[in-house]
């Protein structure tokens, strides 16, 4: 089997919810998981909101990029792109992008 195949194909919304609140609560923050028909995903505290749109639209690792993405937002408590920002997105990048329990 093709040790990369579980990246392939589109991520459910009950893999992806499940996947951020695992994320959200392993870090100890607080913060919810919402959906949103808007675009794009975003963070506005304490939830972020993840587009609909994800679903169907990208393979499975875009998709928890893009939770991991707006995490890092609630994990910062703003909205910026700055040092910070990525300095936290690149460690939830590597703890959490390899796990493959559900995605
Ligand atoms: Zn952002």
């Amino acid at each position: 089997m093709n040790p990369l195949a579980h990246n392939m194909g589109n991520a459910t919304k009950e893999e992806l919810e499940t996947f951020g609140n695992f994320v959200i609560n392993d870090l100890g923050i607080e913060g919810g998981f919402l959906w949103t028909p808007a675009s794009p995903s975003i963070m506005i505290f304490p939830n972020i909101l993840i587009r609909e749109s994800l679903i169907g639209g990208c393979y499975k690792w875009e998709a928890k990029e893009e939770v991991l993405h707006e995490i890092s937002h609630l994990k910062i408590g703003e909205g910026g792109h700055g040092k910070e920002f990525y300095a936290i997105f690149g460690e939830l990048v590597s703890k959490y992008m390899h796990l493959d329990k559900w995605l």
